[in-house]
């Protein structure tokens, strides 16, 4: 969280604003989920689970989207779609 959604106050680390002292303590939670989730992705997505790293990528980006998680996201779901292909040998 860079501004403090109430008022526009960049926010400094805390649980609440120092400007408008709204409650910023939920908002905090959420975005570390958020972040932990995509560390996560990144994890699955690099020991080739790509339908776990499809799973975290859209749980993070619905917590707080970010570019990287879409991408993420798009690549793991082009890939474990992949998987479903069925095998049809070299015809
Ligand atoms: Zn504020």
């Amino acid at each position: 969280m860079e501004k403090c959604p109430a008022c526009g106050a960049v926010y400094r680390g805390r649980d609440c604003c120092h400007r408008c002292k709204t409650d910023l303590s939920v908002l905090i939670r959420v975005e570390k989920q958020s972040g932990d989730c995509f560390k996560r992705a990144v994890t699955a997505f690099q020991n080739r689970e790509y339908e776990a790293a499809l799973l975290l990528a859209d749980r993070s980006r619905s917590l707080k989207f970010s570019k990287k998680a879409e991408r993420l996201r798009q690549y793991a779901a082009e890939l474990a779609g992949a998987e479903r292909v069925p095998c049809t040998g070299e015809s």
